[in-house]
């Protein structure tokens, strides 16, 4: 006996839900599409709790394209829960270097402890019980949940709202906190309760393959004679969004300390923005005037040492989700003062070769051809 996935699979003909009510063919539709045309994504193969959420972690404000070779490395550096549990949080953000949002691998890691120390080594079964470690959120423990333990719940992010939106031609706000609820409703209406898992992946799959924010590819959806932003013609209306302020700009200013053929590399702190990652030292310019008495003061503030401010390397411009960044870089030479650390939790001098052993956020490696060249131009003054 077949069910109706092996039945799409295999070419046979699909047992369809008699009730013809508008969201059980829609769910229909939705999950025969899906089994017809999913793609072969690694975490995909699995059901595996422990992947599954690997994967929903990563894939959380990150292109697929861009989670596949993170989420290769990172299950074949880790995989299971437990070698997770057992590494250090310079490994994992290793692994984690450029995929961003550097407190989901933070977070992943404190939640892999508790799990080996709490639930004998497995991800907990129960959605109140995955909600309850570090930075498993609604939409994680939903994801994980319905793909793993079958258990109906309707995943909720920004591609599933911009789908409800347009089905239903819903003017609420889909980035309005109030309106959360309201979107939910209709996905826990529409959501296939013998295949939570299956369903909800057709609808994120839908949202990146079909029902993209900007074109859309109605020709090719499967729930286009149901949508009513299609039917009335008015798909770029929908979703609405709540204009937001604009993403404020901050300026940074940032020093190349180096002595003898090494540079200086602070380690920020391991709680808050990019915590536990790695950069040379820096921090925010407050006025536009004596840029290197600033950084002076910042650096002597941040280490304890005295630098002789040299000459400008350059400038990098980086944008994060709710700041962008320019910072201006100097070539610094240490005048006097012993490493004592205020704000960074460890510092290291290391040579040019040595920072690809030190987990950095991106705007460092944007710095770091310029770094390298710096140090050269150094050692052949010599
Ligand atoms: Fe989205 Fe177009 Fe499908 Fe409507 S018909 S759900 S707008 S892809």
């Amino acid at each position: 006996m077949y069910g109706n996935r092996e039945r799409i699979k295999k070419n046979k003909p699909i047992i369809l839900d008699m009730k013809k009510n508008i969201p059980s063919q829609i769910r229909n539709n939705l999950l025969q599409w899906y089994w017809k045309n999913d793609r072969n994504l690694p975490w995909r193969q699995t059901k595996d709790p422990y992947r599954v959420w690997i994967s929903e972690v990563m894939l959380q404000q990150t292109r697929i394209e861009a989670v596949i070779p993170y989420f290769m490395r990172f299950i074949e550096r880790f995989p299971d829960l437990k070698s997770l549990a057992e590494s250090d949080l310079q490994s994992v953000l290793k692994l984690w270097e450029g995929l961003g949002y550097y407190a989901r691998a933070r977070n992943m890691l404190k939640a892999a402890k508790i799990i080996c120390d709490q639930y004998q080594g497995r991800l907990p079964e129960t959605r109140d019980e995955l909600l309850l470690l570090p930075g498993v959120g609604e939409y994680i423990s939903a994801a994980v949940a319905g793909i793993s333990f079958h258990i109906p719940v309707a995943v909720i992010d920004g591609n599933v709202k911009r789908i409800l939106a347009r089905l239903f031609a819903d003017p609420t706000p889909i980035n309005d906190t109030s309106a959360k609820r309201h979107f939910e409703s209709h996905a826990e209406k529409l959501l296939d309760r013998e295949n939570p898992g299956d369903y909800n992946q057709a609808v994120m799959e839908l949202g990146q393959m079909i029902c993209k924010p900007r074109n859309p590819v109605c020709t090719d959806c499967p729930i286009q004679q149901y949508c009513e932003a299609f039917k009335k013609k008015r798909i770029p209306q929908y979703p609405q969004k709540i204009s937001k302020k604009s993403i404020p700009l901050k300026q940074m200013i940032y020093a190349m300390i180096l002595k003898d053929g090494k540079y200086l590399l602070l380690k920020r702190p391991a709680n808050g923005l990019l915590g536990g990652l790695w950069e040379i030292p820096g921090g925010e310019l407050h006025q536009k005037t004596r840029l290197k008495k600033q950084l002076a003061d910042i650096v002597l503030s941040q280490t304890g040492i005295r630098i002789e401010v040299k000459r400008k390397l350059g400038i990098f411009s980086h944008a994060y989700t709710h700041f962008k960044l320019d910072a201006i870089v100097y070539l610094c030479g240490c005048k006097s003062g012993e490493i004592c650390l205020n704000g960074p939790a460890e510092h290291r001098w290391i040579l040019p070769e040595e920072i690809p052993h030190y987990p950095c956020h991106k705007l460092i490696h944007k710095m770091v051809p310029m770094l390298h060249e710096a140090a050269a131009k150094w050692v052949r003054a010599l």
